[in-house]
């Protein structure tokens, strides 16, 4: 548990490729009492991936009855598949004062913003195009004409990078991740985000004199 009230949610996004969801699984290593949300999603598992892991895997049905039932906080179409946040092991972290990092896309994170989310919105980007394309094709999981979709769509949205708060350069890893870091770290010393009731009780109403004694 924090000395601040409530969780923080830390919105990320960038471009596929980006190098994002590598940032966030260690920056959540590094960091304490930062968790991960695991999205759910219509796409099939790419090598190496695994159920509850990297995401909770589900069919088209399973993912519109959660629509219905309003079980995400946001979802999105993404590359002609369907990624949604579940909203309770979310709000259940939240609310226990832990803090959670999302890892979603421009359309996600805006509608979160619009929604009014007091989150921390942060966006990643490679260091230019050819780096990305280099990128997605060192990946060697997704066939050509994905990899040139990927790319187009970067184009469209990278100007969705005005709505975010922090802007890290994905270039060399570690300078990234202490960068993401910085800014998890930061945003926790914010003063409206803790409970500032112990200043009082330690600083004010405790006697002068029994500190020095005792000490
Ligand atoms: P990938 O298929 O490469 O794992 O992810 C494709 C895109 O979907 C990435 O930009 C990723 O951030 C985004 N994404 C993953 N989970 C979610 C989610 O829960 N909501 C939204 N809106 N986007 C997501």
């Amino acid at each position: 548990m924090n000395d601040y009230q409530k969780g923080i949610i830390f919105v990320v996004s960038a471009p596929s490729g980006a190098g994002k969801t590598t940032l966030c699984a260690e920056l959540s290593r590094r960091v304490p009492n930062l968790s991960r949300s695991i999205s759910f999603t219509t796409r099939a598992p790419r090598p190496g991936e695994a159920h509850g892991v990297d995401y909770f895997f589900v069919t088209d049905d399973k993912f519109t009855e959660m629509v219905e039932k309003n079980g995400f906080l946001e979802w999105a179409e993404v590359h002609g598949h369907r990624y949604g946040t579940g909203r309770d092991r979310v709000m259940d972290f939240v609310n226990q004062g832990h803090d959670v990092l999302l890892n979603i896309d421009c359309q996600g994170a805006i509608h979160l913003k619009k929604k009014g989310l007091d989150g921390v919105f942060i966006y990643i980007l490679p260091p230019s195009l050819e780096a990305l394309k280099a990128r997605l094709l060192e990946r060697r999981s997704d066939p050509p004409e994905e990899v040139a979709r990927r790319l187009r769509k970067a184009r469209e949205e990278v100007w969705s990078y005005r709505e975010y708060y922090y802007l890290v350069v994905n270039d060399q890893v570690e300078e990234a991740l202490v960068e993401l870091e910085a800014i998890v770290r930061a945003e926790r010393r914010k003063m409206k985000r803790m409970n500032l009731g112990w200043i009082e009780e330690t600083f004010i109403k405790a006697k002068p004199e029994s500190a020095v004694g005792e000490g």
